[in-house]
C-alpha cells in the first residue's frame, strides 16, 4: 500500500480528479438556476463532492507515505477518518430533522463554521511555519503572509457575522438593528486599523508577527458582529447571501494558504455566485449593494415605530371565501413564511386544482424574499406539484393586481405591506411588495394580528377591500378545499 501511495501516478490521479469536481460544481450550480434541472444539479454536486473528498484523503496519505513523515499511514486514516465519521453522523441527523423554516438559521451556522475552518488554517499556516513568536513569519513569502493575513480577517468577519445572523434568524435575538452613532466611521476605522497591521504583519522582522495578526483577528470579530447586528429585519435576506458570499472567500483564502487548487476553485464559485444573489437581492430589494457591504442600511436605522391605530379589521369565514373563489374569475395567491410554517402548500396546490378544473384563473406571485430564504415558496410550490407556468415574479404579476377579483394572502405580511411604498419612515420603506390591496377582495390568512418578521404594522389588514381569515393557514385552506 506504502508503495503505491508513494506513486507520482497518484498524485496525477488525485489532481485530475479534483479538476473534474471542479467541473462538476460548475455544472451543479447551472443546474440550480432552473427548477426543471434542480435535481440534476444536487446530483452533480454530490459527485463532485465525494470525488473531492475521496481524491483529499488519497492526497493526504500520500503525503504521510513520504520520507521524512512523522505519521504512519494507518495513523492518517484515522485521524481523518474519525472526524469525517463523526461530522457525517451530524450531518444526516441536521438533514433529517430540520424543518424547512429552519434551513436559514442551519445555513448562517454552517457559514459561521467555514469562517472558524478559515481562521484556524490561517494560524495553523502562520504557527506551523516558524515558531510562534514569528521569528520566521518575516521570512515567509509576502505573498504567502499577505495570504494568511486575508484569510484570518475574512474567517473572523464571517465568523461572527454569521453567528449574529443565526441568533437573528432563529429569533434568539431581537432581529431590530443595532445602531451605534456613527457606525461607518466605526467600520471605516476597524478596516484602516487592519490595512495597517497587515503591513506591520508583512514587514515585521522582529519576531512579533503574532501580534498584528492577533490584534487583527480581534478587531475582525467585532467587525463582523457590527456589520450584521446593525441590520435590521426585513433586510436579512441579502445579508445571509452576502454571508453566503464571505464564507466562500474565506474558504478560497484557505485554498490559497494550503495551496488546494481545488478550494480555491470552489470557494471561488460560492464566493462569487453569493455575491451575484446579493446583487440581485438588493436590486430586489431596492436597496444598495455598497451599503449592504457597508452594513446598516435601508432603514437607516430606524426600527419599528409605535404601533399606529388604522382603524378596524374585518374578519370572514372560510365557506365565505368558498364562494367567493368559486364566483370569482382571476384569483392571484400570494404565499409567504405561513404558508412554509403551517405546511399549507398541498392543500393549496389541491384548491388551486379544483378552482382551475371550475375555469377559474389561478395564479402565484411570489415576492423575491418571500419565507426565510431565498426561492422558499418556489420549493414548497413545486414540492406541492404546482405547475411552473402559473408561478410568477412579483415584477411580473403586480400590474395585473387591478384585474384580479381575490387574492389570498397565505402566511405572507412583509412581503404585501403598503408602508413599504406609503411610510417613508418605515424600517422597509423603499422595498418593492405585491400590491394585493388592488385588486378587489383581499383575504389574508393568519393567525393573529402580529407583525411578521420586520416587525412592521401592515396597514393592508385595515383596508376596506380586506378581510382576515383567522387561523392556522393548512386548517383554513382544508376547510376551503371542502367546502369549494
Ligand atoms: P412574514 O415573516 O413577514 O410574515 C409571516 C406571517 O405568517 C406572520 O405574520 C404570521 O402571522 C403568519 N403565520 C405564521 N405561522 C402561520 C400559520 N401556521 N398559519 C397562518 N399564518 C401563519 O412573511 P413574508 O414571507 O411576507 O416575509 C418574509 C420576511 O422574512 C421578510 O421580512 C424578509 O425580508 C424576511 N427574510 C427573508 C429571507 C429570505 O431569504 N427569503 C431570509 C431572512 C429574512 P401570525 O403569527 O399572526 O399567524
Amino acid at each position: 500500500m506504502t508503495d503505491l501511495l508513494a506513486s507520482e501516478r497518484l498524485t496525477g490521479l488525485a489532481q485530475g480528479a479534483y479538476i473534474v469536481a471542479g467541473v462538476l460544481f460548475i455544472l451543479a450550480l447551472a443546474g440550480l438556476s432552473k427548477h426543471e434541472t434542480a435535481k440534476r444539479g444536487n446530483v452533480f454536486g454530490m459527485t463532485g463532492m465525494a470525488l473531492a473528498l475521496v481524491a483529499t484523503v488519497v492526497l493526504a496519505l500520500r503525503q504521510t507515505s513520504l520520507p521524512g513523515f512523522s505519521s504512519s499511514v494507518p495513523l492518517t486514516l484515522v485521524l481523518i477518518g474519525a472526524p469525517m465519521a463523526v461530522g457525517a453522523l451530524i450531518g444526516i441527523w441536521k438533514a433529517r430533522t430540520v424543518e424547512m423554516t429552519g434551513m436559514p438559521e442551519l445555513i448562517a451556522m454552517l457559514h459561521s463554521f467555514v469562517g472558524l475552518a478559515a481562521v484556524l488554517v490561517g494560524y495553523n499556516s502562520f504557527l506551523g511555519s516558524g515558531d510562534a513568536t514569528g521569528a520566521e513569519a518575516s521570512g515567509m513569502e509576502t505573498i504567502h503572509a499577505v495570504e494568511v493575513f486575508l484569510g484570518v480577517f475574512i474567517g473572523a468577519v464571517t465568523l461572527t457575522g454569521s453567528a449574529v445572523a443565526y441568533l437573528k434568524l432563529s429569533a434568539k435575538v431581537k432581529s431590530a438593528p443595532l445602531a451605534l452613532p456613527g457606525r461607518h466611521w466605526l467600520n471605516l476605522a476597524i478596516l484602516l486599523a487592519c490595512a495597517g497591521l497587515l503591513v506591520w504583519f508583512v514587514l515585521d522582522d522582529s519576531g512579533a508577527a503574532l501580534v498584528p495578526v492577533a490584534v487583527m483577528t480581534v478587531l475582525a470579530l467585532v467587525l463582523g458582529f457590527h456589520l450584521v447586528a446593525a441590520i435590521g429585519g426585513g433586510d436579512m435576506p441579502v445579508v445571509v447571501s452576502m454571508l453566503n458570499s464571505y464564507s466562500g472567500w474565506a474558504a478560497a483564502a484557505a485554498g490559497f494558504m494550503l495551496s488546494n487548487d481545488l478550494l480555491i476553485i470552489t470557494g471561488s464559485l460560492v464566493g462569487s455566485s453569493g455575491a451575484i444573489l446579493s446583487y440581485i437581492m438588493c436590486k430586489a430589494m431596492n436597496r444598495s449593494f455598497v451599503s449592504v457591504i457597508a452594513g446598516g442600511f435601508g432603514s437607516d436605522g430606524a426600527v419599528a415605530g409605535e404601533a399606529r391605530d388604522y382603524g378596524e379589521h374585518r374578519e370572514v369565514q372560510a365557506n365565505e371565501v368558498a364562494q367567493l373563489l368559486a364566483n370569482a374569475k382571476s384569483v392571484v395567491i400570494t404565499p409567504g413564511y405561513g404558508m412554509a410554517v403551517a405546511q399549507a402548500q398541498y392543500p393549496v396546490a389541491e384548491m388551486t386544482r379544483k378552482l382551475r378544473d371550475k375555469g377559474v384563473d389561478v395564479r402565484f406571485g411570489i415576492h423575491p424574499v418571500a419565507g426565510r430564504l431565498p426561492g422558499h415558496m418556489n420549493v414548497l410550490l413545486a414540492e406541492a406539484k404546482v405547475p411552473y407556468g402559473i408561478v410568477l415574479e412579483m415584477d411580473e404579476i403586480n400590474d395585473d393586481f387591478d384585474d384580479t377579483d381575490v387574492v389570498l394572502v397565505i402566511g405572507a405580511n412583509d412581503t404585501v405591506n403598503p408602508a413599504a411604498l406609503e411610510e417613508p419612515g418605515s424600517p422597509i420603506a423603499g422595498m418593492p411588495v405585491l400590491e394585493v390591496w388592488n385588486a378587489k377582495e383581499v383575504i389574508v390568512f393568519k393567525r393573529s394580528m402580529a407583525t411578521g418578521y420586520a416587525g412592521v404594522q401592515n396597514p393592508l389588514f385595515f383596508k376596506d377591500n380586506t378581510r382576515m381569515l383567522f387561523g392556522d393557514a393548512k386548517e383554513r385552506v382544508e376547510d376551503i378545499v371542502k367546502a369549494v
